[in-house]
C-alpha cells in the first residue's frame, strides 16, 4: 500500500468524483474572499456540496449513459428521496450529520490529494492552493455560488442546472484545468510526484488502447502483469512505471492471500479452541507431501522466455479453495522475490529496507521455506498459523491506545489469546488490496481523458494530454 500511495498521488480509496477537487479549491478561494470564519465556511463547504449532490443525483436519473464511467456523487442515497419528491431543501440536508458525517462534509475524504495537487493550501487554513485557477473553476462552477442561498431547488431549477452535475467537468473549463493538473503535460522525470502520477495516468490510458478494458483493476492488472503485449509495446516499455507496477500487481496477489489465508484462521476458531486444534485445521486441509515437494508442483512462475508466467491465474489451481489457495500463490509470490529483478524487484518489494525482509514479506517466506524444504509441509502450515497469531497479538498491541472516556486501555483485535488458548470476537473479512485503479478512472473519467462506451474504457476527448 506504500508503493501504491507513492504510484497513485492525488488520489485515494475514497476520491470518487473529479469535480469536488474544483468544489472544495472553490469553496477553499470563497472562504478566503469574505474571510469566513470556520463554523460560515464549514456552512458554505456543505451547502455547495448538497447543491452538486442534488443537480447531479437528478442528471444521474435522467442520463444514465453520461455517468457510465462516472461515480455517483457523494450522499446519493441520502440526496435521491428528496430529489424525487421535487424540492430538495439544502438547509435541511446541508445541516450536520445528515447528508454528510464530518462537519466538513466531503471535504476530508479528499483534502489531503488537494493539498498534494496544491488545490488548496498546505497549512491549517482554508485557501486555494498554488495551482487553483480560480478563473477556469469560477468558469465552469460558478453557478454553485449562485444557488447555495436558495432555500429550496425545484425539479426545474436542478434540470436547468444540469451542467453543474459531476459529469460537467467532462467538457467544462473546470476539468480542463483538472485535466491539465492531473496529467502534467512535460513531467516526463518520475524523479517528481507530478511525473510518477503522469507516468501511471500514460500506462493506463496506454492499456485501453491496447487491449479490451472492461473491469480496470481487473484486466488491466493482468494484462500489466502477464501479457506479452505489455513487454513488447514501445510505449509501455518507454515507461519505468510499467514494471514497477507489475511488480506490484504480483505483489497484491500475496497480500491478498495472506488476508484470504488469516480470515479463513480466523473464522476457524470456533468458541475456545486451542493453538494446535487451529493449526491442525489448516495442515488438515493441506497434502501429505514435503514443502519442497509442494512448491515444485505450483505452475511455472515464468515463461519460456523469462517473463513472468500467469501462474496465479492457473486454472488448476483456481480450482482449490482456502487455505491451499492462499499458501500456494503465497509459495508463488515468494519463488517471485527471487525471479524479478530491477523495476520489477522494486514494485514487488517496495523501497523500505526493513519492510523487504519484514516477517511475512516474500523475501522472507523464501528463506523459511529453505529452512523447511525436506519437512512436512503440514508441519510448516502449523508452524506459520503459530507465526500469524503471534504477530495479530504484536500488531494489535502496537496499536493499542488508551480509552480517553474511562482510561482503560483499548487493543484494537478480534482474535484473543490466554496460553495455548485463543477465541474470536467477530467475523473477519478477507480481500483484496486496492491498487486504487477504479477510483483514478473514474475521476479522469470525470475530467475528460477516460471515458467507457458500452462497459469498454477508452481514451476521452482530453485523452490527448497523456499520448
Ligand atoms: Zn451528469
Amino acid at each position: 500500500m506504500n508503493v501504491v500511495d507513492r504510484l497513485v498521488p492525488g488520489v485515494t480509496t475514497v476520491t470518487l468524483n473529479a469535480r469536488y477537487y474544483a468544489l472544495h479549491g472553490l469553496i477553499a478561494a470563497e472562504a478566503r474572499k469574505r474571510n469566513l470564519g470556520i463554523t460560515a465556511a464549514q456552512d458554505l463547504l456543505r451547502r455547495a456540496e448538497v447543491v452538486v449532490g442534488a443537480v447531479s443525483t437528478q442528471h444521474y436519473q435522467r442520463h444514465h449513459a453520461a455517468h457510465e464511467a462516472i461515480s455517483r456523487p457523494h450522499a446519493y442515497d441520502v440526496i435521491l428521496p428528496k430529489v424525487r419528491k421535487g424540492g430538495v431543501d439544502i438547509g435541511a440536508l446541508a445541516a450536520p450529520k445528515v447528508y454528510a458525517q464530518p462537519n466538513w462534509g466531503f471535504w476530508p475524504a479528499y483534502r489531503g490529494s488537494e493539498m498534494l495537487l496544491r488545490i488548496v493550501t498546505r497549512a491549517n487554513e482554508i485557501a486555494p492552493g498554488e495551482r487553483f485557477d480560480h478563473a477556469a473553476v469560477r468558469a465552469g462552477l460558478d453557478g454553485v455560488l449562485g444557488l447555495v442561498n436558495e432555500r429550496t431547488l425545484d425539479t426545474d431549477t436542478l434540470d436547468t442546472n444540469a451542467e453543474l452535475c459531476v459529469c460537467g467537468s467532462v467538457d467544462s473549463p473546470d476539468g480542463a484545468w483538472l485535466a491539465e493538473l492531473f496529467s502534467s503535460p512535460g513531467a516526463d522525470s518520475n524523479a517528481t510526484r507530478a511525473g510518477v502520477r503522469r507516468q501511471t495516468l500514460r500506462m493506463i490510458a496506454r492499456v485501453v488502447q491496447l487491449t479490451e478494458v472492461r473491469r480496470v483493476t481487473r484486466d488491466i492488472s493482468r494484462f500489466v502483469a502477464y501479457d506479452p503485449v505489455a513487454f513488447d509495446d514501445d510505449v509501455l516499455a518507454g515507461i519505468d512505471l510499467t514494471a514497477e507496477w507489475r511488480g506490484l500487481v504480483l505483489r497484491n496477489a500475496s497480500t491478498t492471500a495472506w488476508r484470504g489465508l488469516w480470515a479463513w484462521l480466523v473464522n476457524s476458531i470456533e468458541g475456545l479452541t486451542t493453538r494446535a486444534d487451529l493449526s491442525d485445521r489448516f495442515a488438515a486441509a493441506l497434502p501429505s507431501v514435503t514443502t519442497k515437494n509442494f512448491q515444485d508442483g505450483l505452475p511455472s512462475t515464468l515463461t519460456d522466455t523469462g517473463r513472468p508466467a500467469p501462474a496465479e491465474h492457473d486454472p488448476d489451481l483456481a480450482a482449490t479453495a482456502t487455505p491451499l489457495w492462499s499458501l500456494s500463490v503465497l509459495l508463488l509470490g515468494a519463488r517471485r522475490a527471487r525471479e524479478l529483478t530491477g523495476h520489477e524487484l522494486h514494485g514487488f518489494q517496495g523501497h523500505d529496507p526493513e519492510d523487504i525482509l519484514e516477517e511475512l514479506a516474500p523475501t522472507w517466506l523464501a528463506d523459511r521455506l529453505d529452512d523447511w524444504a525436506d519437512r512436512p509441509l503440514r508441519d510448516f502450515a502449523r508452524w506459520l498459523t503459530m507465526i500469524m497469531i503471534d504477530r495479530s497479538q504484536r500488531l494489535a498491541l502496537a496499536k493499542a491506545r488508551p480509552d480517553p472516556k474511562n482510561g482503560t486501555l483499548k487493543i484494537p483485535t478480534r482474535v484473543h489469546t490466554r496460553d495455548e488458548l485463543v477465541f474470536r470476537d467477530s467475523t473477519e473479512t478477507a480481500g483484496a488490496a486496492a491498487l486504487r485503479w477504479d477510483q483514478l478512472a473514474g475521476i479522469l473519467a470525470g475530467m475528460g481523458v477516460l471515458a467507457r462506451d458500452e462497459d469498454v474504457w477508452t481514451l476521452g476527448p482530453r485523452g490527448d494530454l497523456l499520448v
